[in-house]
């Protein structure tokens, strides 16, 4: 699958292009054919999946491409209003579609609490027809009529389960009232689906297509968990061990901290085992070079953090070693998550030291399953 089949228009191909995507993630290409259509969406996917640009792509192309329509003399008003629970988050947002849309001209600004009226007014009176907005600084400016939302055609909630877990329902709500309710798109992006996120959506959405990507709290019933106590001195010198077994096998290999994965990839390459490294200090470029080597199967090993591993997506990955133990039992999960998909055969081993018992505890209670505590001779 290309972006070019997901019918995107050429500025945007030429953009993404230079950022150096190459394929689209599966959210993106789940989601973006659907919006493209014209539908609404409830989209299950959490940061790191390419969120951004499964929402943001459809949008800057149908701004580019349909009309506006217009009264003669009538001021501009914004025609796309993407709402995040955070000013970080709507900074982000708003960088990634500034980044899609560089070939393209969409007037946007950002809106958020914590600074000063002054440049949003500033970019609202100039006229914008996208709007990243937190809720509560936008309810400001519809108080003060500084924002007219009578011509938004689609809106995004980013991070719905977020903006509810802050407390904004009312504000959201409160928002929606001020949007026309014909002839509207709205797209609702969350990693989670609670009742309130199911009633919101009944409320305001038409027809909604469903798509997922998020991996729920479970783990496949398919996946073998083995746990090898060892001594932290000796960690390294058993995952060689493990590793030299069969090197042939794709191993996803967690570590805690970014400069850890970094030594253990060089000690990994220094036993003659093909190894790549990934993490927040690599750049996107680095990371995606390392991740294609490894999905090409050029690289053996893969090193990476949680952060770094966030929306990675590979297909019947065979093995998963936790080097560390994940700080939050749900990270676990995530880990996890990366094997033993459709059904086929997977390993998750993890090595752990006697001061990581907690965090092991944790993790059995959510899975709620025994694993398999195994020594390995001679460690
Ligand atoms: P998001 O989930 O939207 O926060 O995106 C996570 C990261 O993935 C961001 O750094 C994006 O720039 C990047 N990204 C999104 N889509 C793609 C893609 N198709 N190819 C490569 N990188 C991507």
């Amino acid at each position: 699958m290309t972006f070019e089949t997901l019918g995107l228009a050429p500025a945007l191909l030429r953009a993404l292009d230079e950022q150096g995507y190459t394929q689209p993630t599966p959210i993106q290409e789940q989601a973006i054919p659907l919006a493209l259509e014209g539908h609404d969406l409830l989209a299950g996917a959490q940061t790191g999946t390419g969120k951004t640009a499964a929402f943001g792509l459809p949008l800057i192309q149908y701004l580019a491409t349909t009309p506006q329509e217009v009264q003669r003399g009538a001021p501009r008003r914004p025609r796309a209003l993407v709402l995040t629970p955070t000013r970080e988050l709507a900074v982000q947002v708003h960088d990634s579609l500034r980044g899609y849309g560089k070939y393209l001209r969409i007037p946007s600004t950002t809106i958020y609490g914590g600074v000063g009226m002054g440049n949003q007014l500033d970019a609202l009176r100039r006229g914008v027809d996208l709007v990243i907005a937190c809720p509560g600084r936008l309810i400001d400016h519809l108080e003060r009529r500084s924002v007219d939302l009578s011509g938004i055609e689609i809106l995004v909630l980013d991070e719905a389960d977020r903006m509810l877990d802050m407390g904004f329902l009312p504000s959201i709500k409160r928002i929606l009232a001020k949007l026309p309710k014909q002839n509207r798109q709205t797209l609702l992006f969350s990693a989670t689906f609670p009742e309130s996120i199911k009633q919101l959506a009944m409320e305001f959405m038409h027809h909604p297509r469903e798509v997922q990507v998020t991996p729920q709290n479970t783990v496949a019933e398919t996946i073998a968990h083995r746990v090898h106590p060892v001594d932290t001195a000796r960690k390294r010198e058993l995952l060689l061990h493990l590793l030299a077994q069969d090197a042939r096998v794709q191993t996803l290999v967690f570590a805690k901290t970014k400069h850890g994965s970094d030594k253990l990839a060089t000690f990994i390459e220094k036993a003659g085992i093909q190894t790549a490294a990934i993490h927040g200090n690599k750049s996107q470029g680095q990371r995606m070079r390392a991740l294609s080597d490894f999905k090409a199967g050029k690289v053996k090993v893969l090193v990476a953090t949680d952060i770094a591993a966030r929306g990675i997506d590979i297909d019947q990955l065979p093995r998963v070693i936790n080097f560390d133990l994940p700080m939050v039992a749900e990270d676990y999960v995530h880990r996890i998550g990366r094997t033993g998909r459709n059904g086929s055969a997977g390993e998750a081993i993890s090595l752990v030291a006697q001061d990581e018992a907690k965090l092991l505890r944790a993790i059995v209670r959510m899975l709620n399953r025994d694993m398999d505590i195994r020594d390995v001779p001679g460690f």
